[in-house]
Formats: structure tokens, C-alpha cells, sequence
């Protein structure tokens, strides 16, 4: 019997990958594919990908499979082989990240979970069998040149602030399992138009676009692979581009630039702007727009509590934040508790 969990310390599998010789590539594919036994699946999958080194962390639930993967460059071919036997895997689209250090996992992590994206649909008959139809850049382009295609957002409404399509409608949710319902109830008249989800990677607009025709929709489409792939194909295929500003990413640059426009404002001064920081108060470390200006006047503070609160010795600082909820510390997405403190 395989062992199916790592026995080594987080430190020293750090260690190990810091000591590698040959080049990481980093990957990512979801695919929504009813699995019947995902805690088989998941020791058949975590005994083979361990085996070729590859580092990661996979979600599987009964409605399918996302996953990023780590792996050495000369692993590849022998991982898409392996990826591409899989029945429902066969035409996956592998997603190749770019400005890559090759130092996004350590560690090979496979969980099994209730979703794959946490949706809160309670509907018994509710599955991923009967989707949206998918589009490419050039039909998107298309559909969208007719004035009555409703485009809309799937995204967290940080996202939707610093960069989104043209006429795209903001369902403006701090969670995706709330964004559902609301975006049925913000279109409930509009049940016979041409509606088109997106969202970056196409994970979360592939599952909108089956609940909006489990909601009674006639005809729905999703972006495929999200803008991520939209801007690609638009750069390839030399095609009007749609999508202006910022695309939002998740890792240290929060944000792609895609064209020049800033369509957001700074959230002190109300100037252009489109630059998320965090809060330069460790105790804060709120998710904010902010322009270089403020950005100087406010020494990177979100306001002028958090301005005095970072002035401060260090050490008082670390005891005013003692016995603090943690919650405030960790990357802050809350359109709720945005809203207040921009009143200050
Ligand atoms: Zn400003
Ligand atoms: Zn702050």
C-alpha cells in the first residue's frame, strides 16, 4: 500500500525544493465530470503524480476535478500523457502560468471535497450535466457586437472594480454562493436574451451558466477559460479586444495589466487609479484601490486610524494587535467592510 500523505516536515520539503536543480512548470485544469468514487480517483491520481514529482493541490468532489500542478520540465510530456488518459480528461485545456518562479507548491496535496466551487445550491435535481454552451474570443466578439446580448460578471466585486468587459453587468456579491441567486433575480426579466457569463479561468461562469438554466433561462453561454484565455486568443488571433483595464489575478502583482484604461478610482481621493494594495497596518491589511499620492501622504495606510496605528513602534503595534480577531489579518475581501471605512 502507497503512502498517500507526505511524512517529512513543511520545512524540509521547503528545503528540498529550494536545493532542486532542474526548472518547475506550473499548470492548472478544471473539469466539471460527474466521479462517482472520488476517494479512489483521488489515491489512483495522488500514487501517479507523486510518482513523477509533481507538487500541487487538486480538489475533487463528485461534480469533478481542479487542480494546479508543480512539476519538472522534463516530467511534462509523461504528466499530459498520464492527464490526457483519463476518460473525461481527454481534451482538457492545461493552463501553462506565466511569470513563473516554478516555486508555487512544495508539497502534493489531493482533498476531497463536497464541491469543487462552493455554489450553496440546495436544489436536489441541480447538476453540472446540462451547462451553457461555451464561446471562444472571436464568437464572444460576435454575440456581443449585437446590443442585446447581456454580458455578465461572475467575479468578486475587487475584481469587477480595476478591469471588466465593455457593458458588462456587475452582480456585485462578496461570495459566489450569494452571486447566484442574484444574478437570476438581477436578470429575471431578460429569461428569453442571449446572456453571457465570464469569470477569469471559466471555473465559476461554466457552474453560473448551469444554474441560470436550471433557473429557466433559454440561452445562456460562457466564456471559455475565462479572460485568462480570452486575452490570449484575442493576442493571437490579432481580434478586437473587449476587455478593458485590469484583469485581477491572485498572486503578488494583484492584477494584469490588459489595456491602458483605468476604469476604477482611488479609494481615498476618488482620482484614476487602479492599484489594490493592502493596508500597510499588519492589523489591517484591508484590500484597497489606491494612487501613488495617497499612497505617500498615507505612508500605504488605508486610513488615518491604521496612518497612526502604523506609526508606532513596532512592538506596540504587535500588542495592540494581540487578542484580535485573525480574521482581519488575512487577505480582506469584504465589499461589507470595504464600504464603512471608505466613509470615514
Ligand atoms: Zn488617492
Ligand atoms: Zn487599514
Amino acid at each position: 500500500m502507497a503512502v498517500l500523505h507526505n511524512r517529512v516536515s513543511q520545512k524540509e520539503l521547503k528545503q528540498r525544493l529550494l536545493q532542486e536543480k532542474e526548472k518547475r512548470i506550473t499548470i492548472s485544469f478544471y473539469q466539471y465530470h460527474s466521479i462517482s468514487e472520488p476517494f479512489v480517483f483521488r489515491d489512483e491520481l495522488y500514487k501517479t503524480l507523486n510518482a513523477l514529482n509533481v507538487f500541487g493541490r487538486i480538489y475533487i468532489a463528485t461534480e469533478g476535478i481542479n487542480a494546479q500542478l508543480s512539476f519538472p520540465q522534463s516530467k511534462f510530456e509523461e504528466l499530459k500523457k498520464y492527464i490526457y488518459s483519463i476518460d473525461f480528461l481527454q481534451h482538457v485545456r492545461l493552463n501553462i502560468a506565466v511569470d513563473d518562479d516554478g516555486r508555487s507548491f512544495w508539497v502534493l496535496k489531493i482533498k476531497v471535497r463536497e464541491k469543487i466551487v462552493a455554489d450553496g445550491i440546495t436544489y436536489p435535481d441541480f447538476n453540472m450535466n446540462k451547462k451553457g454552451s461555451y464561446v471562444d474570443a472571436g464568437l464572444f466578439n460576435k454575440l456581443t457586437d449585437d446590443p442585446d446580448t447581456i454580458v455578465v460578471d461572475m467575479r468578486n466585486h475587487y475584481e469587477y472594480e480595476v478591469g471588466h468587459f465593455e457593458h458588462a453587468i456587475e452582480v456585485p456579491s462578496d461570495t459566489f454562493r450569494e452571486q447566484l441567486p442574484m444574478a437570476a433575480e438581477i436578470l429575471k426579466e431578460a429569461k428569453d436574451k442571449k446572456i453571457i457569463m465570464y469569470c477569469t479561468g471559466g471555473i465559476r461562469c461554466e457552474k453560473a451558466s448551469a444554474y441560470m438554466l436550471h433557473c429557466d433561462f433559454q440561452n445562456v453561454f460562457h466564456l471559455e477559460g475565462g479572460i485568462t484565455h480570452y486575452v490570449n486568443q484575442v493576442k493571437q488571433k490579432g481580434l478586437e479586444n473587449k476587455f478593458k483595464g485590469k484583469n485581477f489575478v491572485f498572486d503578488n502583482r494583484l492584477g494584469e495589466r490588459i489595456t491602458e484604461e483605468i476604469v476604477a478610482k482611488c479609494h481615498q481621493c476618488g482620482k484614476a487609479a487602479d492599484s489594490h494594495v493592502n493596508c500597510a497596518n499588519e492589523g489591517c491589511h484591508l484590500l484597497f484601490i489606491q494612487c501613488s499620492a495617497c499612497e505617500i501622504k498615507w505612508e500605504g495606510c488605508c486610513c488615518e486610524s491604521c496612518y497612526h496605528t502604523f506609526q508606532l513602534p513596532l512592538e506596540q503595534q504587535k500588542k495592540m494587535r494581540k487578542g484580535i480577531d485573525k480574521g482581519q489579518n488575512i487577505f480582506n475581501k469584504s465589499r461589507k467592510r470595504l464600504r464603512p471605512r471608505l466613509n470615514e
